[in-house]
């Protein structure tokens, strides 16, 4: 059904991509999460359907899509495959959107169309051991040598890293400088001595791989270095504005089909001689369900549609994924207990989503993140007429 807030083209791409993951990422989602292997199919065939860097130029690959329509492929990614959903959202927030806001044209040039196409996966390292929400106190090492930078340091929980073949990574060319040394860098999977750890076990999201970046006298050309020495922090924190409206997303996909699959046992199941959705106590947490994802999409899909404004609005970015995160987990509980024992058990497919929902809490910014860069511009300068 059309959404009125969304316009004729983007509720186009809605209808087609929830069509595309349904016949395709959906049938293999389950066995993705109990294998724990790459998807790399789904992002070959998101590729080839022209759903990768759907924001970017057509010139140099793109659709020239707003980016509410990347939105809503994540989110639909998401309903079926949160694993999948999160190579899609780091490889097009976080990795093609940093090419194409910051790279120069030669940069362009060279990356994006392979990127775009599902050629190649993208990846960005920023965290390291000590430094995760503080990520400004950085170790890892940029040295100029002539022409190039040699990179040494360790990133630690990369989404795709031994997988992906290029590597935004950030460096500082000064830890005196603070966050105003740190430089992004692009590297390719092959150079020689960039190394990966195992992939992690994790609850949830278990097909999407999870890595640490070792990077060991790693050389690196001056023309792979990502916009200018000292740049490297904020263009992060731009990024990861994007990246947070994508696990927003990411969120609400998973919330939607919580409610999906909750309803369709709440109308079957019967207990006492009746379906489990006659009794109040089931239908008020359904009720409360459809209105937090009305809430959260909402939240999502305006945010989206205000990302261009960039930093001014990183309460709103910040907001959308707090809101969607924290719900999709508390439903992704919920659904297990409408789903009673059934409901713990692996063949039902419903214990996937809180374990999937899980992390969406926690990377790219903790909820007690998103709450102080919401109110640290709250008590500064924030306009209340932005809510
Ligand atoms: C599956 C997965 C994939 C990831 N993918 C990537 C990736 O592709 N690239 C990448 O660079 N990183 C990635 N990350 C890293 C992720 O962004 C960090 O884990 C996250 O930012 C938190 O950092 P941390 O784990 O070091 O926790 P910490 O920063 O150590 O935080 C620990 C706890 O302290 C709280 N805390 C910290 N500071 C404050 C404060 N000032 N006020 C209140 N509470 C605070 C946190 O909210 C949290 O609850 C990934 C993580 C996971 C789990």
């Amino acid at each position: 059904m059309a959404l009125s807030i969304l316009n004729e083209e983007e509720n186009a791409i809605r209808d087609a991509i929830l069509a595309l993951v349904k016949d395709t990422i959906a049938p293999k989602s389950q066995a993705f999460d109990r294998s724990a292997v790459f998807p790399r199919e789904n992002m070959e065939m998101l590729g080839r359907q022209g759903y990768l860097g759907m924001i970017v130029d057509p010139k140099w690959g793109g659709a020239g899509a707003s980016y509410l329509a990347q939105t809503l492929v994540v989110e639909a990614i998401a309903a079926a495959d949160p694993a999948t959903a999160v190579i899609y959202e780091v490889h097009n927030s976080l990795h093609i959107e940093g090419i194409w806001r910051f790279g120069t044209d030669e940069q362009r040039a060279r990356f994006l169309p392979a990127l775009c196409q599902g050629d190649a996966i993208g990846a960005f390292a920023i965290t390291e051991a000590e430094s995760g929400s503080n990520a400004a106190a950085m170790r890892t090492r940029a040295v100029k040598s002539g022409s190039e930078y040699r990179l040494n340091g360790r990133k630690v929980f990369i989404t795709s890293a031994g997988e992906a073949d290029w590597y935004i990574v950030f460096a500082t060319v000064d830890p005196t400088l603070g966050e105003k040394g740190i430089t992004a860098f692009l590297v390719p999977k092959d150079a020689p001595g960039l190394h990966f750890g195992p992939p992690e076990d994790k609850l949830g999201i278990r097909a999407s791989r999870t890595s640490e970046v070792i990077l060991d006298d790693v050389r690196v050309p001056e023309e792979n270095r990502l916009g200018q020495e000292g740049q490297g922090y904020s263009m992060a924190l731009f990024l990861l504005d994007g990246g947070r409206i994508g696990i927003a997303a990411q969120s609400v996909g998973i919330m939607s089909t919580a409610l999906e699959r909750s309803l369709a046992y709440a109308r079957e199941r019967e207990q006492f001689g009746r379906p489990i959705g006659q009794f109040e106590g089931v239908q008020w947490r359904l009720a409360d369900m459809a209105t937090d994802l009305h809430a959260a999409r909402l939240m999502t899909y305006e945010a989206a549609h205000r990302r261009e404004e960039g930093p001014a609005q990183r309460p709103l970015f910040a907001m959308a994924k707090l809101f969607a995160s924290e719900k999709a987990v508390q439903h992704a509980a919920d659904a297990i207990q409408i789903f009673g024992g059934y409901g713990y058990m692996r063949e039902y497919g419903v214990e996937r989503l809180l374990r999937d929902a899980k992390v969406t809490e926690i990377y790219e910014g903790t909820s007690e993140i998103m709450r102080l860069v919401i109110a640290s511009r709250l008590l500064k300068e924030y306009d209340l007429g932005n809510i």
